[in-house]
């Protein structure tokens, strides 16, 4: 049994907080603390240049990566960590177009997918030239699988609504039109069981600083399936990639497997902290996991409406309302989305607003118990009824919300 008493005393929680944005940032865990100092004394500060030997440096992008792997269904050696979300996103893109069938014109995705994600798409193609990004409703995703379709490029929870694309289900549909499929995890790894293996995913990205707890811009991850990870082309063709980084070569070799979509030097300190935040999931079970989310999703939801019937409060669940089809998120409606959460913010219940109208929580069972939800959907009935959020320090849109 997961011991969740246990993995939450292994964070930094600040007191009078409620953390409903372990989502967008998840908090800082201990053992990051400790090994920081210990990476920046004993391996920085006295190894110096010898720590990339010494202290196997080198190797601890795909040491990190083996530790994701298990937590979304992957094998060892086929994912490795580095850059950010958004170069991973583009480096997938163009090795799953590389890999598609030539006479494929189309990149279909969703309208619920990240901009970061549409964005490197416009900007690859573009470069690319000769090809098209399609982007369709989610609920459209499936009947838009076909013969013009090179590869689908989906995030399987969408940022927004919460809402769960089934993986096992559209990869399939996707292989019998003879697509390649890329798979964002930014709100699943750490968030829901992943079975990239099991459900024959070709690539597949994520980040590590939301339900994973790596700390602000903390390296992302890769994987490529091992059937690719011979063939597939790096693009992204840079030294730390290449077969022989040592050897100094004139021309470009991939390394054999997943380590070929490696780029440059990778950011020891982040990846330090990063593998630290990792031990938190040693003991977990992600059958557990998703239960115990559920719970806390569900209480939520219907602690919510029990205070807030949406015809008094304005709150209408932006979510689906089938814990089966969400990640472990809530997202609400509301006309004030952007003043309601500044007020909750103020009352010590930290989420976040996505534009236009999109109050989103997220939730998380490491760190999270029931009578903090139960407390929040308090707070939040109490901000509404009274008008809280009219206040006038709540008007002020700050740069990130
Ligand atoms: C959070 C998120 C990103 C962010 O990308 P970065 O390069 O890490 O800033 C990209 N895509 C999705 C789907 C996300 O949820």
């Amino acid at each position: 049994m997961t011991d969740f008493a246990a993995t939450r005393a292994l964070f930094h929680l600040p007191e009078g907080v409620i953390y409903l944005d372990g989502n967008s940032l998840g908090p800082l865990p201990l053992a990051a603390q400790t090994r920081v100092g210990q990476v920046l004394r004993e391996q920085w500060g006295d190894q110096l240049i010898r720590a990339w030997n010494d202290s196997d440096w080198m190797a601890l992008p795909a040491r990190v990566g083996d530790r994701i792997a298990r937590l979304v269904g992957a094998p060892p050696a086929s994912v490795v960590t580095g850059d950010t979300l958004s170069i991973k996103v583009f480096q997938a893109l163009a090795a799953a177009l590389a890999l598609a069938p030539p006479d494929r014109r189309v990149v279909l995705s969703d309208s619920g997918n990240f901009p970061s994600d549409l964005y490197i798409a416009d900007g690859l193609l573009t470069a690319l030239g000769g090809r098209e990004l399609k982007v369709v409703a989610p609920e459209e995703v499936a009947d838009a699988i076909n013969e013009s379709v090179a590869v689908t490029m989906l995030t399987e929870v969408d940022y927004r609504t919460g809402r769960l694309h089934d993986m096992a289900a559209l990869t399939a549909r996707a292989h019998a039109a003879g697509a390649i499929t890329v798979w964002d995890l930014a709100h699943s790894a750490g968030a829901i069981p992943v079975h990239l293996e099991q459900a024959d995913a070709d690539f597949a990205v994520g980040c590590t600083y939301k339900y994973l707890n790596g700390g602000p811009g903390s390296p992302a991850f890769i994987y490529v399936a091992p059937r690719h990870a011979g063939v597939a082309q790096p693009i992204l063709s840079g030294w730390l990639g290449h077969a022989e980084p040592f050897a100094f070569e004139r021309g470009y070799r991939p390394a054999p497997g997943i380590e070929r979509m490696r780029v440059g030097t990778p950011p020891i300190v982040a990846l330090s902290i990063l593998d630290a935040a990792l031990d938190a999931w040693d003991g977990v079970d992600m059958g557990e996991l998703r239960a115990a989310s559920i719970r806390l999703t569900e209480t939520f939801i219907r602690e919510v409406e029990r205070r807030c019937p949406t015809d008094d409060c304005g709150l209408a669940l932006a979510s689906p309302r089938d814990p089966h089809a969400r990640g472990s998120q809530v997202s609400f409606r509301h006309d004030h989305a952007y003043p309601v959460m500044q007020a909750l913010i103020a009352r010590g219940v930290i989420g976040d607003v996505r534009a236009p109208d999109i109050l989103r929580f997220g939730f998380t069972p490491l760190y999270l118990s029931e009578a903090e939800v139960v407390q929040s959907a308090t707070i939040l009935a109490d901000v509404i009824d009274t008008r809280a959020y009219e206040a006038p320090e709540y008007q002020h849109r700050a740069a990130v919300t």
